[in-house]
């Protein structure tokens, strides 16, 4: 009955669905939120839209105002949506909740015509990693060439209304940017194709400045929370608040405040607290829960206007004492008629999960916020980069003390995320030969360190092999004896690798090594050559031997390798070194085992 609807409609313990939006630089985030939170004033709607300390509640009844045909409220009994006001992958990483991230649910914002770009990769794999539903907004459709906007209509009435020619274009668009989420590991297709959100991921073309498929992407993010995460949203609202600190900030006349979320339950103005600190969890008594004033009021003093209480889902700033430790992503909970150590363990047992496994040897890592600080640990585990110390703040002398311990160079290096460095650490640094590597999307930054490790291998390695003696064998060629002795001078061919000249001649003799002699000198066509490779015919001056009695024309002769430089070159460098090579080294090991099977081993 009517009664029924109405007193599930607003349920008080479902609260609503937490919305992030992410996305690469420019694609639209920000303007997206403007034009969610612009439409509800043009509707008329403004004073239902509220106005949170970091994000924006969207209540149900504004939504289907917006939303039109598309959102019919008794469906629905979950409130509305609060979008997080901070866009991009940084916030979304610090957003998280026990167990997971605390966005309940995301936007992933493309671009039509710039398709995916770094961060939306990243973004892609923070979702897929922290397991959080997402639609694709395909933004700025207005921007196809010839497109005739019609504002704030839904996606597929104006679509209807395009020429041919724009339709097509903007087909092509939105089928490059389904196979490039396809090739992600993402099944998905326009979302009105899309019968089952949980398997597929929605793609709704919008435009963040005309409004176009706004209706839509409002009504896709309810539908989908109303019928896959209502379970989810069932809350003991008139419980202990708990929520995660999305930014620690100095507020004139109020101290440290920290900016929370609130997911779960209530906070009061007495109530007393516990935070997840650098150190030890703080425990402090709320002296001020502020939320932004109307703009109506702003005239007064203070941008913020004290309330009583807030529920869950809501943005919220808590101003009390003792938050300078205070950490962005770090749990709050509120104690409320409980031992106040029962909430210290369960703040230790959130911070504790969150901590990054450590070695006894590996790489400094720093982040902006405690998920952010995760999110690049995973991503170091699985490119099996070892850490010794994982801590959130901006690189500090400090953490260069740490990095410049590691007897590996390639550990003597600091990754810092979305973090700066500070002038001290920089000069100790240098002075100290540690690498600083920092960005602010992680897959560059680690990309840019595996750069740095394989550079630094691969100088090694040439270090290496400039210092060791190289196989080459070669042949004497008939009639092209030059001199006798002193020295000898012969024509030869290279047959495998590159003989150089001081290099030093061996002939096997049966299955005896001799030393023939010397490399003093090599002509090409009458001209002085460091080197010749296999394949050249030059002539060779060899210091030592005399021709008739210690070598012959057809003579196959080879380049003499010391036992150690042998072993080095079959067991570490055997990939480094070219075919030719190789196959010298191959035939000059062959021959010298077969008189001593363990030579060069
Ligand atoms: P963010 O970095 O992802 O937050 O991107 P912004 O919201 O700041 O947008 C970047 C630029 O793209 C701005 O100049 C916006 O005006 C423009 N822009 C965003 N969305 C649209 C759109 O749908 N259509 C058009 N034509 N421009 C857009």
């Amino acid at each position: 009955s009517d009664t029924d609807t109405e007193t599930d409609a607003h349920t008080p313990s479902l609260r609503t669905p937490i919305v992030a939006v992410l996305g690469h630089v420019d694609h639209g985030k920000t303007s997206l939120l403007d034009k969610v939170r612009g439409s509800a004033v043009i509707e008329g709607e403004a004073g239902a839209i509220t106005q949170h300390i970091g994000a924006t509640a969207v209540p149900l009844e504004v939504i289907s105002e917006i939303a039109g045909d598309l959102v019919e409220p008794d469906d629905f009994d979950l409130p509305g949506l609060l979008f997080i006001d901070t866009p991009g992958h940084h916030s979304f990483t610090t957003l998280r909740s026990r167990g997971g991230a605390l966005a309940d649910i995301a936007i992933l914002v493309v671009d039509v015509n710039d398709g995916f770009q770094p961060q939306t990769r990243e973004a892609l794999e923070i979702l897929q990693r922290s397991e959080t539903p997402f639609i694709v907004a395909a933004n700025k459709v207005d921007t196809v060439p010839g497109w005739n906007a019609n504002e704030d209509t839904p996606i597929q009435s104006t679509y209807d209304q395009q020429s041919e020619r724009v339709q097509g274009a903007v087909d092509t668009a939105l089928y490059e940017i389904i196979g490039q989420l396809s090739e992600a590991g993402f099944s998905a297709d326009l979302y009105w194709r899309v019968q089952n959100f949980q398997r597929n991921v929605g793609v709704v073309p919008v435009s963040a400045m005309t409004g176009e498929g706004v209706p839509d992407l409002l009504a896709v993010m309810m539908g989908l929370s109303q019928r896959y995460m209502k379970a989810e949203m069932e809350i003991d609202v008139a419980g202990p608040g708990v929520g995660t600190v999305l930014e620690v900030k100095e507020e004139k006349g109020f101290g440290t405040t920290i900016d929370t979320v609130l997911y779960d339950g209530t906070i009061r103005a007495d109530d007393r607290l516990v935070v997840g600190g650098t150190n030890d969890p703080i425990v402090t008594d709320v002296r001020a829960l502020l939320q932004p004033r109307p703009l109506a009021e702003i005239r007064t003093e203070s941008r913020f206007e004290r309330v009583d209480e807030v529920s869950a889902a809501s943005g919220i700033k808590i101003a009390a004492p003792d938050l300078g430790d205070a950490m962005a992503g770090a749990p709050v909970r509120v104690v409320r008629d409980r031992p106040v150590e029962d909430v210290i363990a369960e703040v230790r047992a959130e911070l504790a999960d969150i901590a990054v496994d450590t070695a006894d040897e590996g790489v400094v890592v720093k982040a902006d916020t405690l998920g952010s600080l995760e999110a690049m640990a995973d991503a170091l585990a699985d490119a099996e980069v070892p850490i010794v110390r994982a801590e959130v703040g901006d690189v500090a002398p400090r953490d260069v003390s740490v990095a410049s311990t590691a007897d590996d160079a390639n550990e003597r290096v600091i990754l810092g995320f979305n973090v700066d460095v500070l002038d001290d650490a920089e000069r100790r640094a240098e002075i100290d030969d540690v690498r600083l590597f920092t960005d602010d999307v992680i897959y560059q930054l680690i990309e840019g360190y595996e750069r740095f490790v394989e550079e630094r291998e691969r100088a090694q390695q040439d270090t290496v092999l400039e210092s060791i003696t190289r196989p080459a064998r070669f042949r004497i060629l008939p009639d092209h004896v030059f001199r006798q002795n002193d020295p000898a001078v012969v024509g030869v061919e290279v047959g495998s690798g590159t003989i150089r000249t001081n290099a030093v001649v061996a002939a096997f003799e049966g299955n005896e090594t001799d030393r023939v002699g010397q490399i003093k000198g090599i002509q090409e066509q009458g001209e002085d050559v460091e080197e010749a490779r296999a394949g050249e015919r030059v002539s060779v001056a060899i210091d030592g031997p005399t021709v008739g009695r210690d070598i012959e024309e057809d003579d196959e002769l080879w380049i003499e390798l010391p036992e150690k430089h042998a072993k080095i070159l079959e067991q570490e460098l055997a990939d480094e070194i070219p075919a030719d090579e190789l196959e010298a080294l191959n035939m000059y090991l062959e021959r010298r085992r077969k008189r001593d099977p363990f030579w060069g081993k």
